[in-house]
């Protein structure tokens, strides 16, 4: 074995010698150039440019209305309190996301029910999700994981069956489409992210879309310590209004430093993501015949987010953990991301609800060999090749280390 194919984790030489940051963001000279002109202005709090975000983003999703916030998080949070949820209420939700979309239940006083995913889409079944159905059930959250939008047909049904809200996490799905509806334009509220590793970015940064006037109002008021509407208006030039405090509020606003850099990373937003979908595909042909799971295609009348591209590994074939792939990946100067470790196996969870391993197996079978490889229009063909240059190596290694184990074992006259 020469050193080029002994793991890096192992004394090898890894496969890049700069290591690949996971989610590094692309940005563009407009998206500097209109920061430095919100710094000149002295305008760098919520001001215009977060309200020319909010309406490009409300004309792009087809949303009535759109509410810039400063997360995603905060824009769950909001929605769950608009859309009446109290301290008691069930809102069910899949365990495989990120901790926000449980925590900000949590927030409320509500409790998190969660339902099963579908293990090839990774989303949550419409068909767990009404068996957890209760009397106390009043929202649904799912999640677009990945990017890929969830059975939506299905879920509105449930909610109008049982008189259930549904608030989006729409923080993976961005540009996605389900049925010629642009996300963001069909539940009560879509919930976006516009964090660094997203496939739109902001810095920090999250968008509410409703087509319900009053729970935009609702919300715009919740997001800025329960001021009066308009409250950002105080100190501009069309004159200073008293704001009247409505509701005790959070703090959640968006800054025009923020939205500066949404308003252009919107405008090159086709562009970006027609590079994603080239290194999906890149990926996915360069990943045919190793031992992991590729993302399943995007289902028909559906558009994908690109947002995430993420493998299976085969740990029942390769006999080593993910965490030993994950490791022996980064080693080879590869940054990578876990989407996620399923919700009910992390300690509040857990403890809280008692839930343990065996309770979502289908979730469970993800957790365990996820991995989220570099995925951003910023990559080169370099970094795309050295990627897949690693994975082959590492998982080619694992998988004919095995044989060889197994091959020891076995007497001489087979063992070849
Ligand atoms: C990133 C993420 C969030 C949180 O988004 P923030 O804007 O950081 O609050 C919520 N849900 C999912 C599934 C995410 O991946």
């Amino acid at each position: 074995m020469n050193n080029s194919t002994v793991p890096a984790i192992f004394g090898g030489s890894p496969v890049r010698k700069k290591f690949l940051i996971f989610g590094s963001p692309k940005i563009g000279k407009e998206e500097i150039k209109e920061v430095v002109d919100s710094l000149k202005s002295g305008w760098i709090g919520t001001g215009p440019k977060v309200a020319r975000f909010e309406k490009m983003v409300s004309e792009f999703t087809g949303a009535k209305y759109a509410i810039a916030l400063n997360s995603a998080t905060a824009g769950m949070h909001l929605s769950l309190i608009a859309c009446g949820i109290k301290s008691g209420d069930e809102v069910i939700t899949t365990p495989m996301t990120f901790a926000a979309t449980a925590n900000v239940i949590e927030h409320i006083g509500a409790t998190p029910i969660f339902a099963d995913i579908d293990t090839p889409t990774m989303n949550i079944d419409p068909i767990k999700i009404e068996k957890k159905i209760t009397k106390k059930t009043k929202a649904i959250i799912p999640v677009h994981m990945a990017g890929r939008p969830c059975n939506m047909t299905q879920i509105r049904k449930l909610a109008k069956a049982y008189n259930l809200k549904v608030i989006e996490d729409a923080a993976h799905a961005f540009g996605a489409k389900y049925r010629n509806k642009k996300i963001g334009s069909i539940s009560d509220t879509s919930c976006f992210s516009f964090y660094v590793t997203k496939n739109l970015v902001t810095g920090e940064g999250g968008m509410v879309t409703t087509n319900d006037k009053r729970v935009a109002e609702k919300i715009r008021i919740y997001s800025l310590h329960g001021m009066s509407k308009d409250a950002w208006k105080r100190y501009s030039d069309s004159g200073f209004k008293h704001y009247m405090i409505e509701v005790p509020g959070f703090k959640y606003n968006m800054m025009d430093l923020q939205a500066a850099i949404g308003i252009h990373q919107l405008k090159a937003f086709e562009q970006n993501q027609k590079r994603r979908r080239e290194v999906w595909d890149f990926y996915n042909h360069a990943f045919k015949n190793l031992p992991l799971i590729r993302p399943t295609d995007p289902e028909k009348n559906t558009e994908h987010a690109y947002h995430l591209y993420t493998i299976l590994v085969d740990i029942d074939k390769l006999k080593v953990s993910r965490e030993i792939i994950q490791q022996s990946l980064h080693a080879e100067n590869i940054g990578l991301g876990i989407h996620f470790v399923s919700l009910h196996l992390h300690p509040f969870y857990a403890n809280k609800y008692k839930l343990k391993r065996g309770d979502f197996p289908n979730s469970e079978f993800v957790s365990d060999r996820t991995i989220s490889l570099p995925f951003s229009a910023k990559l080169t063909d370099k970094d795309t090749k050295d990627v897949v240059k690693a994975v082959t190596k590492i998982l080619n290694y694992f998988s004919e280390n095995q044989l060889k184990k197994i091959r020891s074992k076995l007497p001489k006259a087979i063992g070849n």
